[in-house]
């Protein structure tokens, strides 16, 4: 069964198909953007249209029944094995890639992930691409392109997967869990990605997320609270609710510098000004080193109560 991809993987997609249709496929190609924007998906399915008897991903020839059966030998998907793809993982692929397409006309492999390749992984797929085997095609993911090495790149066809537009995100989460406010916050708190609120909606995680907010809130007022607002902490995953610091963060810095329409998602409206401006900057920063600091070895506790710290002075700064 074919499924419709999002709207924001139309221009992608035409990409493909004309590349496919003027046979300049390139032997890899990198699309990279932000989690949660279904890159995956597009590409699983890229993968199965271009091994496909019809090229088109019918469902019914033999390749696509191999493709649904996880079987195609010309087929192979690459993911991280715990943190990192490793080079015994790339290794196989190139194994793979040396041998000859047995059912299509040629091969298709989706490195997921691709930045979570280490420097040994990386430099054994460069040597690949350097010299790649005819007819494959090496489709690498990438939700951050830091840590994907320039010389991977520069081997590649680029592409970029941008958040769509706010109107376009809110028309597809409502398509799916109806026009209510609810939708509106998740995307809000989901900073514009409508895949990442698709899943708090889904989880219906999104009432413990506000709830927590407003507690994050109320401490300017009552900052004996932290102890407790610490514990509320733990109902989220620590990389959200360090997502929710910088968004909060981002949120009273509009109300500060009268945007429209800002802080209208928020349980209660922060009193903010323009004094507390530069410590607000300083906030979402350190929210946004702090995520980047998750399993690093640091104390997750300690990041987060660092950041309370400061977002109670930020309360007091007038
Ligand atoms: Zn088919």
């Amino acid at each position: 069964m074919k499924q419709m991809p999002p709207p924001w993987l139309n221009p992608l997609q035409q990409r493909l198909e004309q590349a496919v249709a003027e046979d300049r496929l390139p032997q890899a190609w990198l699309v990279h953007g932000p989690p949660g924007l279904a890159k995956r998906a597009w590409a699983v399915q890229a993968m199965q249209s271009l091994l496909c008897d019809a090229e088109r991903a019918c469902g019914s020839c033999k390749s696509c029944r191999l493709m649904a059966a996880g079987a195609h030998p010309d087929a192979l998907q690459l993911q991280p094995d715990g943190k990192w793809i490793k080079v015994e993982q790339v290794r196989e692929l190139i194994h793979w890639a040396t041998l000859s397409a047995q059912q299509a006309q040629r091969k298709v492999c989706v490195i997921e992930q691709a930045e979570k390749m280490n420097l040994a992984a990386a430099n054994a797929l460069l040597k690949t691409l350097e010299e790649p085997p005819g007819n494959t095609l090496f489709l690498l993911l990438a939700d951050a392109m830091e840590g994907i090495p320039a010389t991977i790149r520069s081997r590649c066809r680029l592409d970029h997967v941008p958040l769509p537009p706010a109107e376009q995100a809110q028309e597809w989460l409502h398509a799916r869990f109806g026009s209510s406010g609810v939708v509106e916050q998740a995307l809000s708190l989901a900073m514009n990605n409508p895949g990442r609120a698709a899943q708090w909606l889904r989880e219906e995680r999104v009432p413990t997320m506000l709830e927590w907010v407003g507690q994050l809130l109320q401490l300017w007022r009552n900052p004996s609270n932290l102890p407790v607002v610490q514990q509320a902490a733990s109902a989220l995953p620590m990389d959200e609710i360090l997502q929710l610091c910088w968004c909060i963060s981002a949120e009273c810095i509009k109300i500060a510098t009268g945007k429209p329409r800002a802080g209208r998602y928020l349980p209660l409206r922060p009193d903010v000004n323009t004094g507390q401006l530069p410590a607000l900057f300083e906030l979402q920063k350190q929210a946004w080193k702090a995520r980047s600091m998750l399993g690093s070895g640091m104390r997750e506790e300690g990041l987060l109560l660092d950041w309370l710290l400061n977002w109670i002075k930020a309360g007091r700064a007038t």
